[in-house]
């Protein structure tokens, strides 16, 4: 038995390859995951630490509230404020999330009717599209073209399109295409969002991991935000949490308070220790995130000057843990990472799984130690 709405859900476009994997590991094959977007480096040795003390709190062990304990929203709320000078209302205009895929995912669910529009990024995060079909909104698909900077053409939507969209989800940095999205990109949104009534949901998870000095802006720097949209934000990428599910939203307060409300009927907050934990990630040493960035930055560089040599030329991401490289040769990306498994034994990710628009491109995850890297380069070099 199945609901109609599961059946609507776009396919999972990796079971063959991630057969293909499996079975050449098993045969014992030295395989190179360049596909997962999870960091290889551990959590920080003092969040660790944190969540032990934490743990045998007992006041932390009943049920916590959806809206988080204050302490976490006010942490938050400080770390807004240091790092992109926006001031935010603990109380209204932050919840927590049990990860900042489970708000995305729920977010059409509180914001959108049956029949509304969804304007979804292509290439994108799954979760964006997965939650719009969820809530029995119309994914219009926005494309992410190279010649605009990976940024979407907002003018390009049909007027209809627009004035029945709900929701206009963007992400920068942008997970898979890397792209870092500039004021006057953001304040297209804000412009599209005024003008048609959709409220903005900007997903900046990767917002700390940038490169060469680059400060990826907020989306609720720009002074109009908060009145039309809200900001996701995680503590997974940044902080090599992904195990733990924190995560928060926060800006306009109808639209938090909307998807608070929703919550409240599907879970009981996150486990109090890690929120906890989630205070000591924010507010304690963050030399842990900066060597984690300058890792990044030199596997980046591997990988793109290894991949240079071998004259598969792709420009250097200023941002996230991912490269979107365009395929040399003419293949599609599903046959192009097919066969890149079969003879360099290196797992990258169809660029055509994030969408129509990411055919053409693969993505590489900058999540394995450099000399995991040159292997793969120097594979990839004789498979090409
Ligand atoms: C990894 C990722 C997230 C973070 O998800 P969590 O649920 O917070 O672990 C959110 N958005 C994008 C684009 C991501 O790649």
């Amino acid at each position: 038995m199945k609901a109609e709405r599961l059946k609507q859900l776009p396919p999972y476009l990796f079971v063959e390859l991630d057969r293909a994997k499996r079975t050449l590991q098993e045969a014992g094959k030295d395989v190179i995951d360049l596909g997962v977007g999870d960091p290889d480096l551990p959590t920080p040795p003092s969040i660790v630490a944190r969540l032990a003390r934490a743990a045998e709190d007992p006041a932390n062990h009943r049920y916590s509230f959806t809206e988080g304990i204050r302490e976490l929203r006010e942490a938050i709320a400080r770390w807004y404020d240091r790092r992109f000078g926006v001031a935010l209302d603990p109380q209204t205009e932050i919840l927590p999330l049990l990860g900042s895929k489970e708000g995305i995912a729920h977010f059409p669910l509180a914001v959108a009717n049956p029949g509304d529009a969804v304007l979804v990024p292509d290439p994108c995060y799954p979760p964006y599209r997965s939650g719009t079909v969820l809530a029995g909104a119309e994914v219009v698909p926005l494309p992410l073209l190279e010649e605009n900077g990976f940024f979407p053409d907002l003018w390009a939507v049909s007027q209809k399109a627009a004035r029945r969209a709900k929701v206009l989800f963007l992400n920068y940095p942008n997970n898979p295409t890397a792209a870092v999205a500039s004021a006057e990109q953001l304040q297209e949104a804000v412009d599209f969002a005024k003008e048609f009534g959709s409220a903005v949901a900007h997903d900046a998870a990767y917002s700390e991991l940038a490169f060469d000095g680059v400060r990826p802006m907020s989306f609720l720097q720009l002074p109009e935000a908060k009145a039309v949209g809200v900001e996701f934000h995680s503590l997974s990428k940044t902080y090599r949490m992904t195990g733990w599910r924190i995560g928060w939203v926060c800006g306009n307060a109808a639209l938090v308070a909307a998807l608070a409300q929703l919550k409240t009927n599907l879970d009981s907050g996150i486990f109090q220790a890690v929120q906890w934990a989630g205070i000591e990630a924010l507010e304690g040493d963050q030399a842990p995130l900066q060597q984690a960035v300058a890792t990044y930055q030199q596997r980046r560089d591997l990988l793109i000057d290894g991949l240079a040599k071998a004259g598969w030329q792709v420009p250097k991401p200023a941002a996230t843990f991912y490269v979107w490289a365009r395929i040399p040769t003419q293949e599609p990306s599903m046959a192009f990472a097919s066969r890149v498994l079969e003879t360099a034994h290196v797992v990258v990710t169809p660029g055509v799984g994030f969408g129509q628009a990411g055919e053409g491109y693969v993505r590489f995850s900058l999540t394995v130690p450099t000399d995991r890297i040159q292997e793969a380069v120097s594979r990839l070099a004789k498979a090409l």
